[in-house]
């Protein structure tokens, strides 16, 4: 910080201020309350840190997010801590401290919470972001692979994006299928490891499948002749994922076989899935997820399969998400003129917010004039005037702002008559 005040977020951060904070609630409410809770999904909330082995062990030792990207500290007790990366390796570490593999499984949870990783930034890629996200914990079935997956459309869908989804299967870490086919992809990539960019070189050795993952163009260009996971999948990990895109036919969700897709993330088996939309450039991933049947032993649990995705809230709301969502406005506004009014007037407001009547007033010692226009700025429905000659006969005139329609009410009654709809301005 300079000697000079400073009054911009650190880089990679940035507000999210009125209205478009309107958008966020919405698209977080819209996730957790109905569409993820129509599904029995019910919400978590882990810490915003953890210790640092959670990812270390559970995102996987050599992955880009571990390796270059995690806000990592110590705090005053020497312990090492993270910012949380990503939620699905803090989400088993509570079902794990919890003991809820213990009780009916799947567990289904979901989360609205940000993430914290170093990385460049640029338009859609953020150094604190927001993910929402579902996570079933405890089944192997493919029901709740296509379960998760067309969650994740529905609700992308009914907040406005035109989402494509991206499926894959990379098989199971074990002979005669992910191990074999990393061999086979290893050779090829040795093979052709001249051609291969030089900064992704080493993703030969520490992670050949993420050498997919690459933006660079000569990688790119070998990866077109690179053995595909697709080719090597064992029989059983091909049934499961047959009868994944059985079930999202029948479900009527579409999908497009990417066999290049891979995650980052060690800990991913069998299903992997992403949601692309349109008219965000280079960040057009708009979530991702998948199987994680190895990570609650990666994190030295027991074996518990999982699976569950995470949407980047901030990339929905570029995309265009959530757009027709106004910010709120008051029903009513109240205008007052006089000392004795005001207080009238405070007493009404407060009646009406007690009845769930949204209401407003002047907070600023305006005149009449000044108070008519800031009732107008607030888009309320109707204004509410209390003056001098109101008190003395006991009502208050009501003012229907878009009909320009006018009547009395008492006001003792006025709170509840708004509230029960007794007074019409419509009628
Ligand atoms: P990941 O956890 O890397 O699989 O990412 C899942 C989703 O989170 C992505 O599809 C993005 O929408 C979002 N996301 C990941 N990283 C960032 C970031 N740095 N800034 C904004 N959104 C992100």
């Amino acid at each position: 910080m300079t000697e000079e005040a400073s009054f911009s977020a650190p880089r990679g951060t940035y507000d999210l201020i009125p209205p478009d904070s309107w958008r966020w609630e919405h698209l977080r409410a819209v996730a957790l309350d109905d569409v993820f809770a129509a599904a029995g999904y019910q919400p978590i909330e882990t810490p915003v840190f953890e210790h640092t082995e959670v990812f270390s062990r559970g995102v996987g030792a050599a992955s880009e997010v571990v390796t270059k990207q995690m806000y990592t500290f110590e705090d005053r007790g020497g312990r090492s801590l993270t910012l949380r990366p990503e939620g699905t390796a803090p989400v088993m570490r509570s079902v794990l401290e919890h003991g809820l593999e213990r009780g009916p499984l799947p567990a289904k949870l979901s989360y609205a919470i940000p993430m914290f990783r170093q990385e460049r930034p640029q338009k859609g890629r953020y150094r604190q972001f927001w993910q929402l996200g579902i996570e079933a914990i405890g089944t192997e079935s493919p029901v709740v692979d296509a379960e998760v997956i067309e969650i994740g459309m529905r609700y992308l869908t009914g907040v406005g994006l035109d989402a494509t989804l991206m499926l894959n299967s990379i098989g199971h870490p074990g002979d005669g299928c992910r191990a074999t086919y990393l061999e086979a992809l290893t050779a090829f990539l040795r093979e052709h490891e001249n051609e291969i960019a030089v900064e992704d070189r080493d993703r030969i050795r520490l992670n050949p499948l993420r050498t997919f993952d690459s933006k660079e163009a000569a990688t790119i260009a070998v990866m077109e002749g690179a053995p595909l996971i697709s080719e090597h999948l064992c029989s059983d990990c091909r049934a499961h994922f047959g009868a994944v895109t059985d079930l999202l036919d029948v479900a009527g969700v579409s999908y497009t076989l990417e066999p290049r897709l891979v995650r980052g993330l060690d800990y991913y088996t069998r299903t992997t899935f992403e949601f692309v939309a349109s008219g965000l450039g280079a960040q057009d991933s708009v979530g991702g997820g998948g199987r994680y049947d190895g990570l609650a032993e990666a994190l030295g649990g027991p074996r518990l399969p999982g699976i569950g995705f995470a949407l980047g809230a901030d990339r929905i709301l570029l995309a265009g998400g959530a757009s027709q969502v106004s910010d709120h406005h008051p029903r009513a506004y109240v205008v007052t003129l006089g000392d004795e009014a005001r207080t009238a007037g405070f007493r009404i407001v407060s009646a009406l917010r007690a009845r769930g009547v949204a209401a407003e007033m002047d907070l600023g010692a305006r005149g009449m004039k000044g108070q008519m226009k800031d009732a107008d700025r607030s888009g309320a429905d109707l204004v509410v005037i209390v003056g001098e000659s109101e008190l003395a006969s006991g009502t208050a005139t009501i003012k229907d702002l878009r009909s320009g329609r006018q009547i009395e009410s008492p006001l003792d009654t006025i709170d509840e008559d708004l509230a029960t709809g007794a007074i019409d301005l419509d009628a």
